[in-house]
């Protein structure tokens, strides 16, 4: 069979390897399984979020509430915003592709760092749009501006802060400054899955949507219940932007795209901040042995703003074969071999898993 040609330079997106894979190929009891490989909040979730599910779940014959209002309250009350200038996706992923699909088609261009998140590129080429990208891996706004500037054809930019899989994040100055010379009629969508990561450790670096859609008003702001609220599994994430941007992404809205119980547990999420802050405080606390760790072993790192932390290794040593090699011991890393780099991805996890890590990855050093 054929399929539409721009399938063809597609590569399927590749999620963390799941625990229940690792047991079932190589044999080990899940409680010796440390996944440290998609970025989720290694304390789970908070307890009033099991609790509001368990209370919900006679409910779910029911369509939800279709305007999510419960839930965009909340939202609009912690940022001081609108309901109005949010939408809320199956996933912050959901909202990039509204995003791309207003804004990107064979024309238009989709514009992003080198290595960043995998699915702008996924998105834009299922609706046949190009993808141009930065020679740099980590964000380079000059290099943005360059490209902006000289291929006068960019429909959306994505500026992912802090990103994945790298870490780096950029100064909001710098940012806006960036943004102030994008013409009105360009995009600007600023990921901030791991916003709260990068305003914990630096202040400089602390986006904040309210002012920033309010200053420029071609910006998106994405944000994910994902990470650091623990609720990968339930897909939950948002967009914030202008009315009218907001008139032109829920075009592309499938009815009822967030499940009911998922609604309820992100808004039961949001009143226990202290769960999500102990997090946030434990993954800098941790992510120091992680540099320790790889400076008494000679191997790069990336200075990181969010809860995982990249290791880029020298020639000599196959960042492939170390996954594989801890794979087999139980432990699930990312490997970021398909970006063209030597190096692993590593979640921060609780202080037993990272010292799991250490004693198994050390003599593969
Ligand atoms: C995890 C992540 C998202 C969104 O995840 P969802 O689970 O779809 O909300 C978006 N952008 C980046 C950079 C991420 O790492």
């Amino acid at each position: 069979m054929r399929f539409n040609r721009q399938l063809e330079s597609i590569k399927t997106y590749e999620g963390g390897k799941p625990i229940e894979l690792v047991m079932r190929e190589y044999g080990i009891p899940p409680e010796d399984i440390v996944k440290l490989a998609s970025n989720e909040n290694p304390f789970g979730t908070s307890e009033k979020v099991v609790e509001t599910i368990r209370n919900y779940a006679p409910d779910v014959y029911m369509y939800p509430d279709d305007s999510m209002l419960e839930l965009k309250t909340a939202l609009a009350k912690k940022f001081g915003i609108e309901t109005a200038n949010l939408i809320i996706g199956a996933g912050s992923d959901q909202v990039i592709s509204f995003a791309i699909n207003a804004k990107a088609n064979k024309h238009k261009k989709v514009l992003t760092a080198r290595t960043t998140f995998a699915m702008y590129d996924i998105y834009a080429k299922q609706i046949g749009a190009k993808v141009i990208k930065t020679p740099s891996h980590q964000h380079n706004l000059d290099e943005f501006y360059h490209l902006y500037k000289k291929d006068g054809d960019v429909g959306i930019i994505f500026l992912c802060l802090p990103n994945n899989p790298l870490g780096e994040s950029l100064d909001k100055k710098d940012v806006f400054e960036f943004i102030s010379k994008i013409d009105d009629n360009t995009m600007v969508v600023v990921d901030g899955a791991y916003q709260d990561f990068a305003a914990a450790k630096d202040p400089a670096k602390k986006i904040d949507p309210k002012e920033l859609i309010e200053t420029f008003p071609n910006t998106l702001y994405l944000g994910t219940f994902s990470k650091s609220y623990g609720l990968g599994g339930m897909r939950v994430g948002y967009g914030i932007a202008t009315e009218e941007i907001m008139n032109a992404l829920y075009k592309m809205r499938p009815p009822f795209n967030v499940t009911s119980l998922s609604l309820k547990a992100a808004t039961a999420a949001m009143e226990d901040e202290a769960f999500v802050q102990k997090g946030i405080e434990n993954n800098f606390r941790e992510m120091q042995k992680y540099e320790a760790f790889a400076k008494e072993n000679k191997i790069d790192f990336i200075d990181s703003y969010t809860n995982f932390i990249t290791l880029l290794f020298k020639k000599e040593k196959n960042a492939s074969e170390i996954a594989q090699l801890l794979l087999k011991k139980g432990i699930i890393i990312r490997d970021l071999q398909s970006y063209g780099l030597n190096g692993i991805r590593v979640t921060i996890g609780r202080p037993e898993q990272n010292e799991r890590f250490f004693t198994e990855i050390a003599p593969l050093l």
